[in-house]
């Protein structure tokens, strides 16, 4: 009963109520966010071997009236435990799926493939299939564009039905890359039953790639791996010259990472490209 009480006084000190208050906060301040419109797609570019551009990742920025720009990291995870995910995403795709439609007009543009992030619950959505189908038939975006970026946590229980629905995707015409690859608990096993397209070397593996010997040993056995699957690879947070050399020496093709951009606004993006 002691300890009871110590708990229940615990449970009312300031700063406890103080950091309930603003997630409370937080989380009202996102579900309107959403409505006014002050969600944005930033656009960081993904090049070849030759240095060419062949995509993009759309990555989630809040644009706050008071607090200014909020990366992901600060909003996405509360958004997944309240769900508010669920309508973020569908927000990504649709956005994405009208950028790329977009992009049909711009020569420069054209043949860009663009990623997007998608959380394993918005994942997991029954509707997730019909709503990227009616994303891609309203904007008439070409689907061959569109790539879904997925975590390995998406396959964490029951990977029949995630291969399921990865086919039902696949039938639309759009591609997929597993992210953050090599960080997660999936079994190695299952990258052979998934329908993938494109693995994705998560940014710290290649951070220390050059100085590390483990780290390096295990992009070189990602990179073995995926050629013997018959997967395509590609490395993010790809910093200097030397991260992309070694990638390069190793069979490594397509890259994302300051070296090359950081994630901007499209307008920034298309003036750069036209110029
Ligand atoms: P991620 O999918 O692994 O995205 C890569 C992150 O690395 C991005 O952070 C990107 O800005 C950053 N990055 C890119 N190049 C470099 C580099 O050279 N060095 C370093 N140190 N970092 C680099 P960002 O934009 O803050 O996004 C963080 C995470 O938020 C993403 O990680 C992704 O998990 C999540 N996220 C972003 N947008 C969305 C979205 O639309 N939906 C969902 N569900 N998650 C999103
Ligand atoms: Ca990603
Ligand atoms: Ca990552
Ligand atoms: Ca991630």
């Amino acid at each position: 009963a002691k300890d009871a009480g110590r708990d229940t006084i615990r449970f009312f000190n300031p700063e406890m109520q103080k950091a309930i208050e603003s997630r409370i906060a937080l989380e009202t301040a996102l579900r309107q966010a959403l409505l006014r419109g002050e969600l944005q797609l930033f656009y960081q570019p993904q090049i070849d071997q030759h240095g060419k551009r062949i995509g993009a990742e759309a990555l989630l920025r809040w644009l706050h009236p008071n607090r200014g720009l909020i990366p992901p990291l600060d909003f996405i995870p509360l958004a997944e435990e309240t769900g508010l995910i669920v309508p973020i995403g569908h927000w990504v795709v649709d956005t994405a799926c009208a950028q790329l439609k977009e992009w049909e007009t711009c020569a420069t543009m054209r043949s860009l493939q663009l990623a997007v992030n998608v959380s394993a619950r918005q994942f997991h959505q029954p509707d997730f299939v019909a709503q990227v189908r009616e994303s891609l038939e309203r904007s008439k975006a070409n689907p061959a564009r569109l790539k879904l970026e997925l975590t390995e946590s998406v396959v964490l229980e029951n990977a029949d039905s995630v291969i399921e629905r990865m086919h039902q995707l696949r039938a639309l015409g759009v591609s997929f890359s597993m992210d953050d690859f090599g960080t997660g608990y999936s079994s190695l096993s299952y990258l052979k039953r998934l329908p993938l397209d494109q693995l994705k070397i998560d940014k710290s593996f290649v951070r220390d790639i050059t100085t590390d010997p483990n780290d390096a040993a295990i992009v070189r056995a990602i990179l073995a791996m995926s050629r013997s699957l018959g997967i395509q690879v590609i490395a993010e947070g790809v910093e200097t010259e030397e991260q992309q050399l070694f990638l390069l020496d190793n069979g490594c093709f397509a890259f994302q990472g300051y070296l090359f951009g950081k994630p901007s606004p499209i307008v920034d993006w298309r003036s750069q490209a036209t110029q």
